[in-house]
């Protein structure tokens, strides 16, 4: 119990009336130093808003199923959280309806790679000696309270969504005690992101192993944390820093055997000067299974990428941090085979921000720069990168990732009349791909709920978010020196 984090009752019901009917979040937050109610009253807040019926009509839609191009005057209707139909014309009784004109409309957004307790740094990052993402992390991860790492995850599940995000899979490693698994969990209960905790360790540096009880305790328990199925849980995992390291691979494979007993998706990352001897010990290790993703695996071995396949395992490819840190350039072309593969952010801090279509640009550029053809990307794939195939790789295909009647209403809506994009263009993908910034995201719904409405986040209030920021920031700072 993490009562300092809590809202108040009042708070609760104050914030929602100054939000608007629709809202899904509370509009105030309890400060840090508010010590009063219990944790329980925020559960049931989120949990009992209902999911809300609506038809957005007229728009360009992109569905995202395989082979479906953009249709035009295309209504898309959403009821008790679930797509309900795709179509024209649709009568849609007693569901609210949006004025989708001028607008794209296509499954949210799927980030498959994040760490996003770590947001509130994101201005301390500099391409310079003292200043590099890893050593400073490194350093002020240690000094994180459980209501520092709700300000990370907060953010960022508000950053994300805003920007079109609607699911992200968020790598948790830095775990350092049960409060600290709590304040990131009550942060994604709070905001209308979908996600999945991966928890991990208490750093990145740390020799400790993960609290595999505290894993066990969460999953035996998790129909509490899991808002009507938003959140999921898994294993945030790291080969040991010394592969040769015997007592550290035991705990490292005891670590990975209690996740895969509790069928829990596991993460691990592929990365640095010893990437290639880390996928070997994967392949070696038996260790690549349908629930495991590979993060990174910049230029992996063909033969590699091949064991990957073979076990139905799946990559995250995140081409803005793997060119920030120089692990090599991301190239799509590269990838190519790999049947299980998505996009990511991989710290909205570290990538600068949350732009999915800055990620799918990047990756545009990158191959298309380092083939010399013009030719080399095909837009409405990279999309795919970022939606369909996304969630098929982290195991979300059936739920989510298009807009398809039966999964869940998880919509984004972009306005092209914005400066930026001028004109409903004849190529929605490759506007999405090159122009389109999360400025354009003027709608988002999450299972169903608008999350933003008019280019507006629906219930959040900046000046109290602002204010646990600046409390957060102004207690890390004290170790930056
Ligand atoms: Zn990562």
């Amino acid at each position: 119990m993490i009562d300092h984090l809590s809202f108040s009752r009042r708070q609760l019901l104050g914030g929602m009336a100054v939000a608007t009917g629709t809202s899904l979040l509370p509009g105030a937050y309890a400060h840090a130093a508010t010590r009063a109610a219990s944790s329980s009253a925020t559960a049931s807040a989120s949990a009992s808003e209902q999911p809300q019926r609506f038809c957005i009509r007229n728009a360009t839609v992109l569905t995202m199923e395989p082979g479906q191009t953009a249709m035009e005057n295309t209504d898309v209707w959403v009821v008790d959280g679930r797509i309900e139909a795709v179509g024209q014309g649709l009568a849609a009784e007693g569901a609210e309806s949006i004025d989708g004109r001028g607008c794209i409309v296509m499954p949210g957004l799927v980030d498959t790679h994040n760490h996003m307790w770590q947001t509130q740094m994101r201005g301390m990052f500099a391409q310079r000696e003292g200043a590099l993402f890893f050593p400073l992390t490194n350093r002020l991860a240690e000094h994180f309270r459980p209501e520092d790492t709700w300000v990370g995850e907060y953010l960022a599940a508000m950053e994300n969504v805003s920007a079109g995000i609607t699911t992200s899979n968020d790598f948790f490693d830095n775990n350092r005690n049960p409060e600290h698994s709590a304040a990131a969990l009550e942060a994604l209960a709070h905001s209308p992101l979908r996600a999945r905790l991966l928890l991990g360790n208490e750093s990145k540096t740390a020799k400790n192993g993960i609290d595999l009880e505290r894993l066990r305790e969460l999953n035996r328990g998790w129909e509490g944390h899991s808002e009507n199925g938003r959140l999921s849980l898994g294993l945030a995992w790291r080969l040991p820093e010394d592969l040769d390291d015997l007592e550290a691979m035991a705990m490292k494979r005891r670590e990975y055997d209690t996740a895969r007993e509790l069928e829990l998706p596991i993460a691990v990352h592929v990365s640095g000067e010893a990437h290639h001897a880390m996928f070997a010990r994967l392949v070696e290790g038996e260790f690549l299974h349908p629930s495991v993703q590979v993060v990174h695996a910049t230029d992996a071995r063909g033969e590699h990428l091949d064991a990957l396949n073979a076990a139905g395992a799946s990559v995250a490819l995140t081409p803005i941090t793997e060119h920030r840190v120089a692990y090599g350039l991301t190239r799509l072309s590269h990838f190519a085979a790999v049947e299980r593969l998505g996009l990511g952010i991989d710290g909205n801090a570290l990538a600068g921000s949350a732009d999915m279509f800055a990620v799918m640009r990047t990756a545009a550029l990158t191959e298309i720069a380092a083939s010399g053809d013009q030719t080399a990307v095909d837009c409405q794939a990279l999309l795919a990168l970022a939606t369909s195939r996304a969630a098929e790789s982290i195991g979300l295909g059936d739920q989510i990732g298009t807009l398809t009647p039966g999964k869940q209403a998880d919509v984004i809506m972009l306005d092209t009349r914005a400066l930026n994009l001028g004109m409903l263009p004849s190529d929605p993908a490759a506007l999405l791909v090159f122009a389109a910034t999360p400025a354009n995201v003027s709608l988002v719904a999450v299972q169903g709920r608008i999350a933003k409405r008019d280019g507006h986040m629906v219930g959040l209030d900046s000046d109290e978010l602002q204010a646990r920021v600046t409390d957060s920031l102004d207690h890390l700072r004290q170790y930056l020196a």
